[in-house]
């Protein structure tokens, strides 16, 4: 009856909707653009703040940049720019353009408190990550941990220190620098086969690879936008064969260099959205592409097929013999249920409860940190703050969004997929 409706008022129906429509959707791309102008002014002064923009040249800013960040002045532009969405929200219907401007509401809020964090005003951690990524993760203590730890003596074959078992282990497994590239193409190149085979990813799409060093991180994808990404990899400590495996797909596909492709080509390209030109690091738009990005890993390399991909490809690739292999795989899994432990070493430098050396304790008893890999996480912890919870807490979120919308491989990729084509914020995972 509708349908039917519908089509015998066509003309009424323009005539009595498509103005307001069209200046509720100019209103808001007004907005959205005023959004991306304020990003790319504070881009001028935070190094770390823009991780990607590939929207017109017109909208950077034309002012010389001056010697000293205007707080006052952006903050004013931010809160000015929050309640303009916040009225558009209370006056508009359509749900689609709600959807939208609660998204560059929330990464404005976080655009907020990054301005407050670069200017010395600090929030506690959990409400720092609630403001910056919209959610707080929960919190565990030593016991926690111990817990897990305690089950590692099943895991981890050997016997004695734990952490030496674990370590010796690992070992079997580093990667000749010689075959590094080899290795890590042939991983990639399966993570791509493997998301071609659920996805139209655009034709022209590509990647450039580079080897780089003393760095906070071990992987960073840059997206360039036009369908590419710079990918790099941190050569600074030895690489093991799963971190090619965790390169491919977290860094590529389907993680960052897919993201970022989707929310291209549906909702810049085909939408027109222009905030998606620009990826402000510190927002909620990090807790989806670091979650989703390591959901990712699990979903193009299942436990079985990574095993069997590992012995028959990458190892033999690698000039590594394949003894132990599932024996690492399942001690990798287990370990990692310890990497909760990264974000209380953050919670506890960032509220002044815990020392830089003590941090790095923690991260070697609870998260089974190298003393170097703890050295590293400490100076990802001081540059990043509390983006760490992205990583375990998103996917966790991630995962549990597509269980419960799907029942098989092909559905969990059918849900993962629309995931990364909308703009979702994370309290919609927690809510869902
Ligand atoms: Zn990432």
């Amino acid at each position: 009856m509708k349908k039917l409706a519908l089509l015998l008022i066509p003309s009424l129906l323009f005539i009595a909707c498509e103005p307001q429509e069209n200046s509720k959707q100019n209103e808001l791309d007004l907005l959205a653009i005023s959004y991306v102008r304020t990003c790319l002014e504070i881009g001028q002064y935070d190094g770390d703040f823009v991780d990607a923009y590939y929207g017109p040249d017109s909208l950077k800013p034309i002012e010389p940049q001056k010697d000293e960040i205007p707080t006052l002045v952006l903050l004013n532009k931010v809160r000015g720019l929050q309640s303009s969405l916040q009225n558009f929200i209370k006056n508009t219907e359509n749900e689609e353009d709600v959807n939208r401007a609660s998204f560059i509401l929330a990464q404005l809020v976080a655009t907020e408190e990054r301005l407050n964090i670069i200017s010395g005003n600090t929030s506690d951690f959990d409400e720092e990550s609630k403001k910056l990524f919209g959610v707080a993760a929960p919190s565990y203590d030593t016991s926690h941990f111990e817990e897990i730890i305690a089950k590692l003596e099943d895991v981890l074959p050997g016997s004695g220190d734990l952490k030496t078992r674990y370590a010796e282990l690992s070992e079997k497994f580093i990667i000749p620098t010689v075959r590094l590239d080899t290795v890590l193409q042939a991983a990639i190149a399966e993570a791509r086969r493997q998301t071609k085979l659920h996805y139209p990813i655009p034709e022209n799409e590509s990647f450039n690879l580079e080897y780089v060093g003393d760095k906070a991180w071990s992987g960073y994808n840059w997206y360039q936008g036009n369908y590419t990404s710079l990918i790099q990899m941190n050569t600074d400590f030895p690489i093991s064969i799963e971190r090619v495996i965790d390169v491919g797909s977290h860094e590529s596909y389907p993680g960052h260099h897919v993201y970022n492709m989707l929310l291209e080509q549906k909702l810049y390209n085909e939408k027109g959205y222009i905030e998606t030109s620009i990826y402000p690091l510190f927002s909620p738009q990090s807790f989806i592409a670091e979650g989703s990005a390591n959901y990712g890993i699990e979903l193009a390399f299942p436990e079985q097929e990574k095993i069997a991909f590992c012995k028959n490809t990458l190892l033999p690739l690698a000039n590594l013999d394949t003894t132990g292999i599932t024996a690492y795989f399942k001690a990798l899994e287990a370990v990692s249920e310890l990497n909760y432990a990264g974000n209380e070493v953050a919670r506890g430098i960032l509220n002044g409860t815990m020392t830089e050396e003590e941090g790095i304790d923690y991260l070697i008893n609870y998260g089974f940190y190298s003393p170097e890999k703890a050295e590293q996480r400490i100076a990802f912890t001081k540059k990043y703050r509390s983006y760490v919870i992205n990583y375990n807490y998103g996917k966790d979120l991630v995962d549990k969004y597509v269980a419960s919308n799907s029942k098989d491989q092909d559905s969990r990729w059918e849900a993962f997929g629309d995931l990364l084509s909308r703009q979702v914020l994370p309290i919609d995972l927690v809510e869902n």
